[in-house]
């Protein structure tokens, strides 16, 4: 399972210092109350950027293990969320999707490079469309797009930003935004609004 491990560091700022040694979880989340075997579980690697490690936990009662994914990088993609977010930007800005992957995606080939693009709008934008409808008070009068969130959060990168507005709903959003499943998969019509109130992360 993936938690969130909140920071405001950069991608290169969590690598240079080897933030993951910061990570924290002193409980078991599924055990609050202990006894389970809990312990901590080294860390594993991701591929980028370059360097990258990420702190793991275990519970051996659970046979579960969680990770503290830092607020900078993407859940299940590789690299950060500031480069999700500026496929995202390039997407709104042109006339449309094929125009805009053309000139991010040099090396490789058209239906490859929408694939690819795709892979990071699709669940992004059915993040935004989830966050507006469970987090009213802040967003009901946004679009579903980043520079609609933008202005209301009043920030330059908003996908970073939203792992701390929303928090609590972590759980059910898509990837790379959340740790939920992806858009379209069963587990994610089951799971969609249905957020329980309670800890934060949930049980
Ligand atoms: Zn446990």
């Amino acid at each position: 399972m993936q938690l969130r491990f909140a920071t405001v560091l950069s991608a290169e700022e969590y690598v240079r210092r080897k933030a993951w040694k910061e990570a924290k979880l002193d409980n078991c989340p599924i055990h609050p109350e202990g006894g389970c075997g809990f312990c901590k579980n080294g860390t594993y690697r991701r591929k980028t950027p370059e360097g990258t490690k990420i702190a793991r936990w275990y519970c051996s009662l659970g046979h579960q293990t969680f990770s503290l994914l830092p607020d900078c990088l993407s859940a299940r993609l590789p690299g950060t969320l500031q480069e999700v977010e500026s496929v995202m930007e390039e997407v709104e800005r042109s006339p449309s999707q094929e125009d805009a992957v053309e000139r991010i995606r040099l090396d490789i080939l058209l239906p490859g490079a929408l694939r690819w693009a795709r892979r990071r709008i699709l669940p992004i934008r059915s993040a935004l469309t989830m966050l507006i409808r469970l987090m009213p008070f802040l967003f009901s009068s946004c679009e579903p797009t980043l520079s609609s969130f933008r202005c209301a959060l009043c920030v330059s990168y908003v996908l970073p930003e939203l792992r701390q507005h929303g928090g609590s709903f972590l759980q059910i959003l898509p990837p790379p935004l959340g740790f939920g499943s992806r858009p379209g998969s069963k587990k994610m019509k089951k799971n969609r609004f249905q957020h329980k109130t309670g800890t934060d992360p949930p049980l």
